[in-house]
């Protein structure tokens, strides 16, 4: 049978973007065989009928119209094809005079949808919502027993509950210099927990709604694929047209460490199952150090060991000193560039050597770092390459080596970070819906809620000078904030990279209270091409934390130079 570009409309002279099968190949009815791109919408052309492709007469690049003919199929039941017209199928023969390959059987199905969403973190929820308003039928399958991933359970969530904990309670002790002073406060641990599980309760609970009113049906347990359009999932067989692969990230743990309920990762370290008197941080990244936040403000006496010569390396230098000078007088220590040799267990607590020395703590955190969950998908089965790292490799518009298989969020590479994933969860759907959008945010932000937050966005100082690229900073210190004086908080600063000649902003930094808020201003600034004057010139409310955006931008501009001199810094 020769299958034909069916009716697509006006379109004439369309290019083929995809071709979704090779000769050999048994196809199923409606199974995708080439995507053709058209300057409004992507299209797939589908099986006409269940076969074995034997010929391939199109390939990417060619530009057809309808009646070309794509591929020669020998048809298992001998269907006409739909579209196109001139199907010249040869008259089924009764018997073969060869016995033909069995042809593989459409896999079965419990549940058939358009897409199966592997993985209900943010990414996920936000890939499949998304599609099913785009009229799409949706499957969203997640192990865990409530919608949300890492982020809602274990992570982002519960995370800056008890960070909010943290600053009411170093709040109340700060304002003894403004003359008011409260009691030692009393800590009900139990209760924190309980409060934060609330919290968490709240949004998973309205994600459960959310699916249910968009008719997403939501198939809980383990997913692993079984074919390139099969995901098992427990005795549930998902078939899907096309698949999101949203499976996240999981805690790297350090080798060799004793199997001891006192070392905890930071799912451990969320269920604040006590205040440890004494508590061992490794890894003094985002992680590490928004728990140490909340340990310290609870009571306990926090080390931190970091590999690196750095605290939350990422992160330019001048933002970082800020919090480290605030937290080098709370913690009990913080190395830097310190490996950790050996981690004990014993009655008398958990011992770890490291540098010069040997210290025994009543907790130890590890928070090195987390690995993707691509190898745990069976992604194999549906022909998706994984890297020896664990991420799955995509293109623009989110698609893997196999073309109806997408990936997103953290097992889509860096960074691992909530917000990328859902950008990238609603650019995945609109895809598969045939929109021709693709990947092009100029920044991602990141911000560590520590305290003081520490927020970026676009170019770092570190990365201009890596890549020499031409740059100029500047810095506009809090200390001269009316606000953040008044707040007593004015060891902030704001700082603005911009490139020399235009003043436009390629990049930009704050440490300081609310600096996770104050940072989207410059994400906005950054996406719309802004230059310093933009930001200067709108105006902003007096007094607070955002005019130090404005002021940093006013020094970038040269309105206002009194402050601080500028910073330039030529290839
Ligand atoms: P990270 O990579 O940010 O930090 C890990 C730190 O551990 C690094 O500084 C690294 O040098 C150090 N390290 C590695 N091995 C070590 C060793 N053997 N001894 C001592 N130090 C060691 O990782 P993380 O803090 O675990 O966070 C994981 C991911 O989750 C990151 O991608 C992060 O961006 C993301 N995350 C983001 C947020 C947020 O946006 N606020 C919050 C939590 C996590």
């Amino acid at each position: 049978m020769e299958v034909k570009v069916p009716d697509i409309g006006d379109f004439q002279d369309v290019p083929v973007i995809e071709v979704l099968v090779s000769a050999g190949d048994e196809v199923a009815e409606e199974d995708p065989l080439i995507t053709l791109e058209s300057d409004k919408a992507t299209m797939e052309v589908p099986s006409p009928s269940a076969g074995k492709v034997t010929e391939l007469k199109v390939s990417v690049g060619d530009r057809v119209s309808e009646g070309a003919v794509i591929l020669l199929l020998d048809s298992v039941d001998g269907h006409k094809p739909s579209g196109g017209g001139g199907a010249e199928a040869p008259p089924k023969q009764e018997e073969p005079e060869a016995p033909a390959e069995p042809a593989e059987p459409a896999p079965h199905a419990d549940v058939s949808v358009q897409v199966a969403v592997l993985g209900a973190g943010p990414g996920g929820y936000t890939a499949a919502f998304r599609a099913a308003d785009l009229g799409l039928s949706v499957a969203l399958i997640d192990r865990g027993e409530v919608l949300g991933g890492v982020c809602l359970n274990v992570g982002c969530i519960p995370s800056k509950a008890l960070l909010h904990v943290a600053r009411v309670l170093a709040e109340a002790e700060e304002l003894e210099e403004s003359g008011v002073s409260f009691g030692k406060p009393e800590v009900d641990i139990d209760k924190v927990r309980s409060w934060k599980e609330s919290v968490v309760g709240k949004l998973t609970g309205g994600l459960e709604s959310l699916a249910k009113q968009r008719k997403v049906q939501v198939v809980r347990g383990t997913g692993e694929f079984t074919s390139p359009n099969t995901i098992q999932v427990g005795d549930t067989v998902v078939g899907f047209e096309h698949c999101i692969i949203a499976a996240g990230s999981e805690a790297a743990m350090l080798p060799d460490l004793p199997d001891d309920e006192r070392i905890m990762d930071s799912t451990d370290a969320l269920e604040i199952t006590d205040v440890p008197e004494r508590l061992l941080v490794i890894g003094g990244g985002i992680i590490g150090l928004e728990m140490a936040t909340v340990y310290d403000a609870l009571g306990s006496k926090v080390t931190v060991v970091e590999l690196l010569d750095q605290l939350i390396p990422g992160a330019d230098k001048d933002l970082v000193r800020v919090l480290e000078k605030r937290i080098k007088a709370r913690y009990e220590h913080i190395h830097l560039g310190t490996k950790v040799e050996s981690v004990t267990a014993s009655d008398d607590g958990i011992t770890v050597k490291y540098g010069d020395g040997e210290e025994t703590f009543d907790r130890v955190l590890v928070a090195v770092g987390r690995r993707p969950n691509g190898k745990a998908i069976g992604a194999g089965k549906a022909g998706v390459n994984v890297t020896d790292r664990g991420f799955i490799e995509v293109d623009e518009q989110m698609r893997t080596n196999v073309p109806h298989i997408y990936a997103i969020g953290d097992v889509a590479g860096e960074p691992m970070l909530a917000h990328k994933a859902t950008h990238e969860g609603a650019l995945a759907a609109e895809v598969i819906n045939g929109e021709n959008v693709s990947w092009d945010a100029r920044s991602i932000p990141s911000v560590a809620y520590t305290d003081p937050e520490i927020a970026w966005t676009g170019l770092t100082e570190t990365q201009a000078k890596e890549q020499g690229i031409e740059f100029e900073i500047s810095t506009f210190p809090w200390a001269a904030s009316g606000r953040a004086l008044s707040m007593g908080r004015s060891e902030g600063m704001t700082k603005v990279i911009a490139e020399p000649e235009t003043h436009r902003i390629l990049g930009a930094g704050i440490v300081g209270i609310n600096a996770g808020e104050l940072i989207a201003e410059m994400v906005l600034a950054i996406e719309a091409g802004a230059d310093a004057e933009d930001v200067s010139l709108t105006i902003h409310p007096h007094p607070t934390l955002s005019e130090t955006v404005a002021f940093s931008a006013e020094l970038a501009n040269g309105t206002i130079t009194d402050i601080m001199p500028k910073r330039a810094r030529t290839k």
